[in-house]
C-alpha cells in the first residue's frame, strides 16, 4: 500500500472540510483552495568553510493570500520535499484563518541537516536562502518565521541579509518574525507555540473532567515546541513522565527531573544519557499510559499502525500533521480527545502577528502583555472549535478545519471574482 504523504493527509483533511461547506459556498471556489497559488524551487549554492560550493534545494510555497500576506515558517530538514512544504503552507492558511490573524498561508523548506552543519555554515545557508528567495519575502507577500531546524538566530540573519541588501540597518515593516527581541522581535515569541500547546491541553483536560495538576504528560520532540510545552505544562502542575528527541526517548512513570533534563540537553544537544529517566524505544514512548500525549516533532507519528495502542486521554498536536486520517478515526472511536494542529500549535503564528503589528507600528509590547493576549486567544478559539464540534457532533479536527476554511472562503467571496 502506498505510504500516505503529508500532502495526501492535508488534502484528505481539506476534502472533509470542503464536504462540510458544500452547501455554504460554490464548490468551484472551494476547489480553488485545493491548489497552491505558487510553488517555487530554488537552487542554493553556498560556499562552506571547507572552501567548496555545495548544492542545496530550497522551496517556497504560497498557498493562499486571500486573507492577507502568506505566513509560515522555514523548515530545514534533510528529507523535506516540495510536497511537504505545500501541505504545510496549506495548513498555515487554515491556521491563520482559524486563530483570527490577517495572514494567508505559506511555508519554506531547505533540504539540509541542520544538526550536521557548523554554526558558520548554517548561517551561510540561511543567508543564501534569503538572498535567493528575496523576491518572495516581503511584509505584503510572504513573511517567514522559525520551524523545524531553524531558530530565532536564523531569523536575525534573515533580517540582516534583507535590510543590508535594501541598504538600511533595519527594514520598514516586518519581513520576518521570530527574530531576536533586540532586532524588532517580540518577547515571548520563542515560547509562544509551546505555551499555546500547554494552554490548549489544559482546556481539553477540563472538558473531560481532568485537570493539569497531577496530569501525566508525554512529549515527543524536545526542540522549541516540545521542550517549552513540557516546561509550561509542568508549571501548570503536570508530571512529565516521558520526552523524546530524534536521538533518544526517556521515561519515568514517577516523573522526570525536567530542569536536570533541560540542563543535560543544553550541555550535550541531545537527550541521550539524560538523567532521571530510563531510555526506551521511540515507538514505545508514544504508547505509554498518560493523560496528555503531545507529539511535537514531525508528521505521521500516530498512524493506523500504532493508534490502537495509544493510551493517552488527550492528544495535543504541537507538530504539524502528526496524526494520519486513519489514526484519527481509530482514536476518535476510542474516545481520545484530539486537539488538531491548526488550533493546538497556532500560538506561534498568533504571537508572530503581534510581532508584525508591533514592528509595523514601531511599538513595543511587554512579555506580560503578549502572554495574556496569547492565552486569551488560545482559550477563545479552543472554545469556538469545541462548541462547533459539540453542537454539530463533529470531530475537533473537522470543526477546526470547517471554521478555518470557511473564513478563507468568506474572504474570497468578499474579494469577488478575479480572472
Ligand atoms: P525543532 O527543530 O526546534 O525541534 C524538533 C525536535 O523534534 C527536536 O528535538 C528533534 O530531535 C525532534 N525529533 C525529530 N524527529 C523526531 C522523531 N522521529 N522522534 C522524536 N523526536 C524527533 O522544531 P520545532 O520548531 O520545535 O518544531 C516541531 C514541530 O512543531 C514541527 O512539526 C513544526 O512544524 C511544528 N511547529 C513549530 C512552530 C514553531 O513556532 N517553531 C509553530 C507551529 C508548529
Amino acid at each position: 500500500m502506498k505510504k500516505q504523504t503529508m500532502l495526501d493527509n492535508a488534502l484528505a483533511n481539506f476534502d472533509r472540510a470542503a464536504a462540510l461547506l458544500k452547501d455554504e459556498f460554490c464548490p468551484d471556489m472551494i476547489e480553488k483552495l485545493r491548489h497552491p497559488k505558487e510553488r517555487s524551487e530554488i537552487s542554493l549554492t553556498p560556499q562552506f568553510s571547507d572552501g567548496k560550493i555545495h548544492y542545496i534545494s530550497a522551496f517556497v510555497v504560497k498557498h493562499s493570500d486571500a486573507v492577507g500576506p502568506c505566513k509560515g515558517g522555514i523548515r530545514m530538514a534533510p528529507n523535506v520535499t516540495l510536497d511537504d512544504v505545500t501541505a504545510l503552507a496549506m495548513e498555515m492558511t487554515w491556521k491563520c484563518a482559524l486563530i483570527g490573524v490577517p495572514f494567508g498561508g505559506g511555508k519554506s523548506g531547505i533540504v539540509a541537516d541542520s544538526s550536521k552543519l557548523t554554526a558558520d555554515d548554517k548561517q551561510v545557508v540561511v543567508r543564501s536562502f534569503t538572498r535567493n528567495a528575496h523576491r518572495h519575502i516581503h511584509p505584503m507577500i510572504y513573511v517567514p518565521a522559525p520551524d523545524m531546524g531553524t531558530s530565532e538566530r536564523d531569523m536575525g540573519y534573515i533580517k540582516d541579509t534583507i535590510s543590508y541588501s535594501l541598504g538600511y540597518a533595519t527594514t520598514q515593516g516586518s519581513y520576518v518574525t521570530g527574530k531576536p527581541v533586540i532586532l524588532g522581535g517580540i518577547p515571548g515569541r520563542r515560547e509562544a507555540t509551546g505555551r499555546g500547546v500547554a494552554v490548549a491541553a489544559a482546556e481539553a483536560l477540563k472538558k473531560i473532567g481532568l485537570n493539569m495538576k497531577g496530569a501525566k504528560v508525554i512529549v515527543q520532540g524536545f526542540g522549541n515546541v516540545g521542550s517549552i510545552s513540557a516546561v509550561v505544562m509542568a508549571e501548570m502542575g503536570a508530571v512529565v513522565v516521558g520526552v523524546s528527541d530524534e536521538f533518544a526517548a526517556i521515561y519515568n512513570p514517577a516523573g522526570l527531573d525536567l530542569p536536570a533534563v533541560l540542563a543535560h540537553v543544553a550541555r550535550t544537544g541531545k537527550l541521550t544519557g539524560a538523567p532521571s529517566g530510563k531510555e526506551i524505544a521511540h515507538g514505545d514512548l508514544l504508547e505509554m499510559p498518560c493523560d496528555v500525549l503531545a507529539p511535537c516533532a514531525t508528521a505521521n507519528q500516530i498512524t493506523g499502525a500504532n493508534a490502537d495502542r495509544i493510551k493517552a486521554r488527550v492528544i495535543a498536536e504541537g507538530a504539524n500533521g502528526p496524526t494520519s486520517p486513519e489514526a484519527d478515526e481509530i482514536l476518535h472511536n476510542k474516545g481520545v480527545f484530539i486537539i488538531p494542529d491548526i488550533l493546538c500549535n497556532a500560538g506561534g503564528v498568533f504571537v508572530s502577528y503581534l510581532e508584525y503589528t508591533q514592528e509595523t507600528q514601531q511599538e513595543q509590547m511587554t512579555g506580560e502583555e503578549v502572554r495574556v493576549r496569547l492565552e486569551q486567544r488560545m482559550k477563545d478559539r479552543f472554545e469556538l472549535v469545541y462548541q462547533t464540534a459539540t453542537q454539530r457532533k463533529w470531530q475537533m479536527r473537522d470543526a477546526a478545519m470547517y471554521l478555518g476554511v470557511k473564513n478563507v472562503c468568506t474572504a474570497l467571496v468578499a474579494r469577488g471574482t478575479l480572472p
